[in-house]
């Protein structure tokens, strides 16, 4: 059977994605381990509007093939949106719709990436953007994340060592799975290695609205002059991750080389999908749907911070994100964080967690924790992470 699967399937055959899930922890669990956006705040009764209203503007059209250059309106729509919320100035022809944040990636992949092509990832990233790239079997280097974002000193000391660096993927905002947010003056640098080194930035951004406390910061792409950034997000996070809608910015060039490839994948996202989303920004005010889920998360988090600045063993350091979904934690070495999960957080304190492993292109660092506090009550919280801690200082002390 080996023998049929094209050597991509083979190369790309580690299931990253599906590693994250292990575990069962029946109903009474508290999973940390989530990465979706709470489902109370779907607004389902503004969006069946708004799929009533496309059928209505659009009638049977709503049903025919689309073409993906369609749908001007809502790249308009999100041209102003770009302005408002990431001082990006652009058009809707250097827009290109598709399915989820996810599809922007794995076609970006595709165009970019030849086999052993060098790919500079953060570590840890998100583990989906890995599934996404090891199809293209790229070579993988790593650059550690500060608090304030990518090691850049470490990100030129490879670029002068390998001039072949064609890409860079960063999630510059609130990042999966640490909580990082790069600095204004990082961005502002990255750009400028990018043109001095020539190589393109990939800047997925799907948590960037979702600020709980501090100031917006314009995103990378704010400051591309030449072309070296593409830019993507999402409506997953911050509306319905079921809409499957995400969307990239860059220069017109590879927009139609993207929509080119997206053709040939599914000829397009489905059309009542973009049209009732196009009614539903018309109709409805997205920053205030957002604002409306900000408290409970910013709750959240400042519950999750302090319990563990309560209960966390000293040897366990931990982010402190200003937004987005996850906190990462950081474990003496010596712990062997799967271990931890299977034996003890997952049968006995019925918790579960992400294994650090998972984010990393190689695999090599086993002393991480991500955390999800979004998807959990402050009840949850404070019951859940005091178990974690026990379960830790006692990993620690044997
Ligand atoms: N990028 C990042 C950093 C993510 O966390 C996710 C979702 N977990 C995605 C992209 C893809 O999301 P979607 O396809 O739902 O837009």
């Amino acid at each position: 059977m080996g023998d049929i699967f094209a050597d991509r399937v083979v190369v790309g055959s580690e299931d990253r994605l599906a590693e994250m899930f292990g575990g069962d922890l029946g109903n009474e669990g508290i999973k940390f381990s989530a990465g979706n956006p709470n489902a109370q705040f779907f607004p389902v009764t503004e969006m069946k509007q708004a799929f009533n209203h496309a059928i209505e503007a659009y009638g049977n059209q709503m049903f025919e093939y689309q073409t993906v250059s369609g749908f001007s309106q809502l790249r308009r729509q999100l041209t102003t949106w770009a302005e408002q919320t990431a001082q990006i100035s652009t058009t809707p022809a250097n827009i290109l719709l598709t399915q989820g944040g996810q599809q922007a990636l794995d076609l970006i992949g595709k165009l970019l990436l030849n086999a052993g092509d060098e790919i500079v990832v953060e570590a840890p990233t998100y583990v989906g953007a890995l599934s996404a790239f090891d199809q293209y079997d790229p070579r993988y280097y790593d650059v550690a994340l500060e608090p304030d974002g990518l090691n850049l000193t470490q990100l030129e000391h490879l670029l002068q060592h390998h001039p072949g660096i064609k890409l860079l993927y960063t999630v510059p905002d609130f990042h999966n799975p640490t909580g990082v947010t790069m600095s204004l003056a990082k961005r502002k640098r990255l750009v400028t290695l990018a043109e001095k080194y020539d190589f393109l930035i990939l800047e997925d951004t799907p948590y960037r609205d979702l600020r709980y406390k501090g100031k917006q910061l314009p995103a990378i792409k704010s400051f591309d002059r030449q072309g070296h950034v593409l830019f993507v997000s999402s409506f997953s996070k911050i509306l319905m991750p079921g809409l499957r809608v995400g969307w990239v910015v860059a220069d017109q060039a590879i927009i139609q080389r993207l929509r080119k490839l997206k053709t040939s994948s599914d000829l397009e996202t489905p059309g009542l999908v973009l049209a009732a989303l196009e009614q539903y920004m018309e109709h409805n005010d997205l920053k205030k749907h957002i604002a409306g889920m900000l408290p409970t998360y910013r709750s959240r988090l400042e519950a999750m911070l302090a319990v563990l600045d309560e209960t966390m063993p000293a040897e366990v350091e931990y982010t402190r994100p200003e937004g987005g979904f996850f906190i990462w934690l950081t474990l003496p070495d010596a712990i062997n964080v799967q271990k931890l999960l299977n034996e003890t957080c997952i049968p006995e304190d019925k918790i579960s967690f992400v294994p650090g492993k998972v984010f990393y292109a190689h695999k090599d660092q086993q002393n991480g924790i991500r955390l999800n506090f979004s998807g959990v009550s402050e009840e949850q919280i404070k019951l859940g992470i005091t178990k974690l801690s026990n379960s830790l200082r006692q990993a620690i002390m044997l």
